[in-house]
C-alpha cells in the first residue's frame, strides 16, 4: 500500500492546534517524524469526550519515543473531540449533539461533526495504518477488547486482523459497520483498529501504561520502531455474535454482572426498576458468553445499551 504524501516535516516532534474550518473546533495535532523513511501511522484518541486513558498515553508516548530510532512517521490527534473533553460531555460533540463516530467519513461542507470527521479522514488518507483509542465513556464499564473492520478489501481486513494479534487484549471482534472512524479508514484502503480499555470517566495508570505498551507493539509490528513486538500475555480471542441488550425505559438499572464476567445461558444479568423498586423488566443471558461492557450507572434511558456480551 502506498500512502498519500502529506506535508514534509524534519526529524523530531512538531505540535500545533489545528482548526476545523467553519466551526469553533480545534484539535491538538502531533507529528513525530523518524530519521529513516518508513510507514505513516495515524493514532486518534478521545473521539468521545470522557474516554481519557488513550489521550494521556499518546501525550506521554510522543515525548518518550526517540525519533532518531524511528522509521516513518506517527501522526496523532489527541483528543479529536477536544470540545467534549474539556466540557466533560459523554458520547457527543457539544457543538451539534452528534456522535462523531457515526458520521465518518464526514464532509468538508457539512455540520460540525461531519466537518470534524472529514478533518480526521484527511489524516487517515495520509496513513498506512490507523489506530483509534477508546474507553468506556462516563456511563460504561468495559473489558479490554479490540475491533477490526470486517468490510472492505480482504487484504485490508486481514492486515487489520494481523495487527490486532500483537495487542494485549483478551478479545477481538470483527465489525461490519461502516460509519465509525476505523470502518471508514478501512473502506478507503487503510488497515485500522479500534482498541477499547478503561472507562467510566477514569484515567488510571494501569490503563494508560497498557495502552502505551500496545501502541509500542503496534509500532514495532509496522516497523516504525525497531525490534519485534513483545508477546502479549493473552493473544486476543475472536468473539462472534455479540448480543447488545437495550433499555426501553427511562428508569433504574440494577446490574448483576461486571465487565469481563463470564455468563452462562439463563443467568440473570439485571433488572429495570421504577423509582419505587418495582421490577419493570428482567434481562437474562440467552447463551454463554463474556460481558464486554455494561452500563454502570443506576440511571438508564431508553436506547442505552445495558449489557453487551
Ligand atoms: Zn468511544
Amino acid at each position: 500500500m502506498t500512502a498519500v504524501q502529506g506535508p514534509e516535516f524534519t526529524t523530531g516532534l512538531a505540535q500545533m492546534m489545528i482548526k476545523v474550518e467553519g466551526t469553533h473546533l480545534k484539535m491538538p495535532l502531533s507529528v513525530l517524524t523518524g530519521r529513516e523513511p518508513g510507514r505513516t501511522v495515524l493514532v486518534t484518541t478521545g473521539l468521545h469526550g470522557c474516554e481519557f486513558p488513550g489521550t494521556l498515553a499518546m501525550i506521554e508516548l510522543l515525548r518518550e519515543i526517540d525519533p532518531e530510532t524511528m522509521r516513518g512517521r506517527v501522526i496523532a490527534l489527541h483528543p479529536v473531540n477536544a470540545q467534549a473533553f474539556q466540557a466533560r460531555v459523554a458520547m457527543i460533540l457539544p457543538e451539534d449533539g452528534v456522535n462523531l463516530n457515526r458520521v465518518f467519513p464526514g464532509k468538508p461542507d457539512g455540520g460540525p461533526s461531519e466537518r470534524a470527521a472529514w478533518r480526521v479522514t484527511q489524516f487517515q488518507d495520509m496513513a498506512d495504518f490507523y489506530l483509534d483509542l477508546h474507553s468506556g465513556d462516563l456511563y460504561e464499564e468495559l473489558a479490554p477488547y479490540v475491533y477490526f473492520p470486517g468490510r472492505g478489501d480482504p487484504a485490508v481486513v486481514e492486515a487489520s486482523r494481523q495487527a490486532a494479534l500483537v495487542l494485549d487484549a483478551p478479545y477481538m471482534l470483527r465489525s461490519d459497520s461502516t460509519t465509525g472512524a476505523y470502518h471508514s479508514a478501512a473502506l478507503r484502503g487503510t488497515p485500522s483498529l479500534l482498541l477499547e480499555r478503561g472507562g467510566g470517566g477514569t484515567c488510571r495508570r494501569p490503563d494508560v501504561d497498557a495502552f502505551k505498551k500496545d501502541v509500542r507493539n503496534l509500532f514495532k509490528h509496522l516497523e516504525i520502531l525497531p525490534g519485534t513486538p513483545e508477546k502479549p500475555r493473552s493473544e486476543p480471542v475472536e468473539l462472534t455474535g455479540v448480543m447488545y441488550l437495550k433499555s426501553a425505559h427511562n428508569a433504574l438499572w440494577r446490574c448483576e454482572v461486571s465487565a469481563g464476567d463470564k455468563v452462562a445461558a439463563g443467568q440473570k444479568l439485571g433488572d429495570i426498576l421504577d423509582y419505587f423498586g418495582n421490577v419493570q423488566e428482567t434481562f437474562t443471558a440467552e447463551r454463554d458468553g463474556v460481558v464486554l461492557y455494561r452500563l454502570q450507572t443506576l440511571a438508564t434511558n431508553s436506547g442505552d445499551v445495558l449489557v453487551a456480551y
